[in-house]
């Protein structure tokens, strides 16, 4: 809203000669009814009468008259208070035509005011009611602001942290290094925060560091920078999904210890072939013992193979305890391609009596990914079998499974794809393939793709099914390559 600024001038003498509209519409006065009375007369209140008249009088003769404050009489009586000042009119020759009374009518500027502080109020409520901490800082990192939710998620007040530098509120490392992200920022204008959401980690008044997201903005105000940064305390949201990601193990580990009785049979196969040819060694080192023939260079060499069938043995069943072993979930940094090998040794048995043919083309030195490696491997041995239940179902006649590994450049990544010759999906593979308790077994549980979706997906990754050419399903799954130089984490808690 403009301020009214009441003009009236006078001439020499004092008497009225214009009044202003502002000036005419607050004191209820027309020009017409006034125009040669004293201007101190009708516009000032009568105490406040002699006050304009001498200064009025001593700027008609040229001097320079400080501002007056008092008040000025409507009409019809009614006082209003006013801030005014005089400047005299000059012709040419110096002389004094009139004198200038410019008053700023303090009702309005009264009113802007009270407006103004309601509207600080407002906003400061809006803010203080906000669920979200919200803090500004200017461009040297100082906090400017800091919102009652912002002193319930740090547990300082905001007169302990306003003008002190933001990064008190973060735990080290990037305590130490948030001004040389800001001065980064500054100079090089590369946003690696602003204007996105983060999760970072923030640090309480009482030390325990948390994390949050946070989201930043840029305003410029009166010219100054003020960075505004919206903050989430998510410990609950982390808590409750690290005890998703539990459940989720837990039902991952179940359907291992499920399927281990039929990997079990297989395995129990694998291990009497070594254990056959080990019975066959010793028992001929015996008789060649008893019969008092034993050859040192044959015995040491039976006794080596004996050794190596043991190897074989033992590694089957590494191999089946490591599948169903209930580790510390951990992501580490591993490859695919080994992944793929060691799913068709666990299902070597199970491949072989069924006669499935197979065919792999997993590049050797693929990208090291960081994965569950034994979850990674649940997902394999789920396709695979999958694979191998719905081409001996469908009796198909030379089942073949091929196995392909790729490195993909967007997003980049690395993807393995399982395609077989069985039935397919009849057309497109439906929507709810993934959903839980979907199955077209007699006996299945459904349960298995569902849990191939969850592993993948908190990996980071993708997995779908696609009609296979020129028949048959393929099922494809990517895994995202970690960020470069392991250096995500540490930028996107720190960046500025
Ligand atoms: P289940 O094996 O207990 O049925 P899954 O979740 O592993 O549970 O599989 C769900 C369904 O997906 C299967 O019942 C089947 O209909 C379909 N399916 C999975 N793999 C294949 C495949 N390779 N070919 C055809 N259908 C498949």
């Amino acid at each position: 809203m403009p301020g009214r600024i009441l003009v009236a001038i006078g001439a020499p003498n004092g008497d009225i000669r214009q009044l202003n509209h502002h000036c005419e519409a607050a004191t209820g006065l027309a020009l017409a009814e006034c125009r040669g009375q004293p201007v101190w007369q009708r516009l000032a209140a009568p105490e406040h009468a002699e006050t304009m008249r001498e200064g009025f009088l001593r700027a008609a003769a040229g001097e320079d008259v400080p501002d007056q404050h008092g008040s000025w009489q409507a009409r019809d009586g009614k006082r209003f208070a006013v801030h005014w000042g005089y400047s005299g009119l000059r012709d040419a020759d110096g002389q004094t035509q009139g004198v200038v009374v410019t008053g700023a009518d303090m009702r309005v500027a009264d009113r802007m005011q009270a407006e103004l502080s309601e509207a600080l109020d407002r906003h400061q409520a809006i803010l203080d009611t906000a669920v979200d901490g919200i803090l500004t800082i200017d461009g040297a990192g100082r906090v400017q602001s800091f919102n009652r939710a912002a002193e319930r998620i740090f547990g300082y007040r905001a007169v302990e942290v306003l003008g002190r530098n933001v990064s008190m509120l973060m735990p080290q490392p990037y305590r130490a290094e948030h001004d040389g992200y800001l001065h980064n920022y500054l100079t090089t204008r590369r946003k690696k925060i602003i204007g996105l959401g983060r999760e970072v980690e923030g640090l309480r008044k009482d030390g325990t560091v948390f994390p949050l997201d946070l989201s930043v903005g840029e305003v410029v105000v009166s010219g100054q920078r003020v960075f505004t940064g919206i903050i989430r305390d998510i410990t609950d949201r982390k808590q409750i999904e690290q005890e998703a990601r539990r459940r989720q193990d837990e039902l991952a580990h179940m359907a291992r210890v499920h399927s281990m009785g039929d990997l079990a049979a297989g395995l129990a196969h694998e291990i009497n072939q070594p254990l056959t040819a080990i019975l066959g060694f010793s028992g001929a080192c015996s008789r060649m013992i008893d019969a008092g023939t034993a050859d040192m260079a044959l015995l040491r060499d039976s006794m080596q193979q004996i050794a190596r069938q043991g190897e074989r043995a033992a590694e089957v069943i590494r191999r089946l305890r490591k599948y169903v072993e209930k580790g510390e979930i951990e992501q580490q940094p591993s490859d695919l391609g080994a992944s793929v090998h060691e799913v068709l040794e666990l299902l070597q048995h199970e491949l072989k009596v069924n006669s499935v043919r197979v065919l792999t083309k997993v590049p050797d030195a693929l990208p090291q990914l960081l994965l569950d490696r034994v979850q990674i491997e649940q997902v394999l041995v789920n396709l695979v079998r999958n694979a191998v239940q719905a081409m001996v179902e469908a009796r198909v006649s030379a089942p073949e499974l091929q196995i392909e590994g790729a490195v993909s450049d967007a997003p980049v990544g690395v993807s393995v794809t399982v395609r077989d010759n069985g039935p397919g999906f009849g057309g497109n593979p439906p929507d709810q393939l993934f959903a839980p308790f979907f199955t077209t077994k007699k006996d299945g549980l459904g349960q298995g793709l569902s849990i191939c979706r969850r592993i993948v997906e908190a990996h980071g990754g993708r997995i779908w099914a696609e009609r296979n050419q020129p028949g048959g399903a393929a099922f494809s799954l990517w895994l995202p390559l970690p960020p470069p130089g392991g250096a995500g984490v540490h930028e996107i808690r720190g960046a500025a």
